[in-house]
């Protein structure tokens, strides 16, 4: 019998294992899979790979606008393939938390098949393992969300690509969230012709409307063929080429057809084998883990952490509440999750990002004042001839601090994540306006925009680094 026991090995599990075992207790590790979870084995790392390769063929096109005369650049996919594989085992063999597992003491079972509760105290896995524990902390993780709907066997998820040999002629990807814009981004850039389909009213819904439908335009000069509120699916049927959707829209029926249809409509918990009714926890009306402030589910001894409990599915947020499960589990419910200022963004063609609220959440709360900067007046992004894109800078009119940011177009992601520190920080737009971010640089387009925003709430912003570009005069909204 151990003291805690976790189980899956993503970061959520890793987090809780390794504070569990710092605060002293007797802690046991048990996963279905590979050490680091979805995100080092199936998710960021090797997806992100593949992008990466995207950017290289998009960065080898702009050469000869630079002077550099190569061959058209041509993609093998194997090779690619071969890539990934090694960027994976290169990123668990660096990562020291394997290390700091095996140093202390921890029981890891990995590998050891899925685990299912026999009680409320004791799991069993597939591979017949028994453990018993006083407390048990649940990182499962998620699961791509199947639909049913007859043929959608016939469909692949973002996984299926790790088994692919060639690149597919055609493609058609249907839900267009963080997961499916992805995928169309990068088997756009690979060659594939690809059809992007979304039943929602936009695309990427979860970030600020003007982001949306930037990127749906953008996704659409690519060649993408982007088709938002498209309707509902009735079929997924074989044809001789690939797959046939046939979907119904306003009473009528249409089809669309490619070599191969990934779904990424939406991830869900993973406790399909797990029965979590055998330890009498509760599922939500999500069908995720149901838990309190302090990760507790309705077996007070049982904690969750991570995509099972469908917070965040991010993985700074399954490390943050992996930490805090573990430190409630082992010492009373003393750490409630508290909710951060989360950054976040994809690595597609363009890139976009978020940090803090959207426009439409900020007006629902507060008196705000938005301000844009494009990408086609800024000295770096005209430099590196990456002039598509915007950054839009939110801010409440009261206070006079930054509570959004927005951003589309090269290194979004980064400017994003400095906008966050100063949204965390509570600062003012005067205040971010008067830090000299180095020139020329993408993050500068910050100033920039958070001199716009003080001019237009009536600031002096006084002395300013991004005078050297010209800020633009205050554009009231
Ligand atoms: C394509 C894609 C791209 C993503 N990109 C990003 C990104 O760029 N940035 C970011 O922050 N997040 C990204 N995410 C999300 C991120 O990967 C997840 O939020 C994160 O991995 C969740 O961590 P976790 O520990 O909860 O679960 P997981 O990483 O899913 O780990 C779950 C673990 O549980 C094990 N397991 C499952 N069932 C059982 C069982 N019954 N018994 C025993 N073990 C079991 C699994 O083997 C695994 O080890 C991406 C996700 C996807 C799908």
């Amino acid at each position: 019998m151990t003291d805690v026991l976790v189980v899956g090995a993503g970061p959520a599990g890793v987090a809780a294992t390794l504070r569990a075992a710092d605060l002293g207790v007797r802690t046991t590790l048990v996963t279905s899979g590979e050490f680091g979870g979805m995100a080092a084995n199936d998710g960021p790392v090797p997806v992100r790979t593949l992008a990466h390769a995207g950017r290289l063929l998009r960065d080898a096109r702009q050469l000869s606008q630079y002077g550099i005369t190569v061959n058209e650049p041509v993609l093998n996919y194997s090779t690619l393939l071969g890539r990934v594989r090694e960027v994976v085992t290169e990123v668990r063999t660096k990562s020291s938390l394997r290390q700091q597992i095996d140093s202390s003491g921890v029981t890891v079972h990995e590998n050891a098949g899925t685990a299912r509760f026999v009680d409320s105290n004791t799991i069993e896995t597939s591979a017949g393992l028994r453990l018993s524990a006083d407390r048990i902390i649940i990182c499962t993780g998620g699961a791509s969300r199947r639909l049913p709907i007859p043929g959608f066997e016939l469909t692949s998820t973002h996984s299926d690509a790790w088994a692919l040999t060639s690149i597919p002629p055609s493609m058609i990807v249907v839900g267009a969230g963080a997961t499916g814009v992805q995928v169309a981004s990068i088997f756009n850039a690979f060659g594939s012709r690809v059809q992007l389909f979304e039943a929602g009213p936009r695309i990427l819904v979860t970030e600020d409307a003007d982001i949306s439908s930037a990127a749906a335009l953008a996704l659409q000069h690519s060649g993408i063929a982007v088709h938002e509120n498209f309707g509902a699916i009735d079929s997924f049927e074989k044809t001789s080429a690939g797959v046939r959707m046939t979907f119904t829209k306003g009473g009528h029926r249409f089809d669309a057809e490619a070599t191969l249809v990934v779904v990424a409509v939406g991830w869900v918990a993973e406790t399909s084998s797990l029965d979590v009714a055998a330890a009498g926890i509760e599922l939500n009306e999500r069908k995720f883990l149901k838990v309190d402030e302090y990760l507790r589910t309705s077996a007070p001894h049982v904690f969750a952490a991570g995509d099972i409990t469908g917070h965040f599915m991010l993985v700074p947020q399954a490390i943050q509440a992996g930490w805090a499960a573990a430190t409630n589990a082992v010492q009373g419910p003393t750490m409630p999750l508290v909710d951060q200022v989360s950054p976040m963004g994809s690595f597609t063609e363009p890139e976009y990002a978020q940090a803090g609220l959207t426009e439409a959440k900020a007006r629902e709360a507060y008196d705000v004042v938005t301000s844009i900067v494009h990408f086609d007046v800024t000295t770096r992004t005209i430099i590196d001839g990456r002039t598509f894109g915007f950054c839009k800078l939110i801010a409440d009119r009261k206070t006079c601090r930054v509570i959004g940011c927005h951003v589309i177009g090269e290194r979004a992601v980064d400017i994003a994540e400095v906008a966050a520190i100063a949204i965390a920080a509570g600062m003012r737009v005067d205040d971010l306006a008067q830090l000299p971010l180095a020139y020329p640089t993408y993050g500068g387009i910050l100033a920039r925009a958070a001199v716009m925003t003080a001019g237009q709430l009536g600031l002096s912003v006084g002395w300013q680094a991004h005078r050297a570009e010209g800020v633009p005069l205050a554009k009231h909204r």
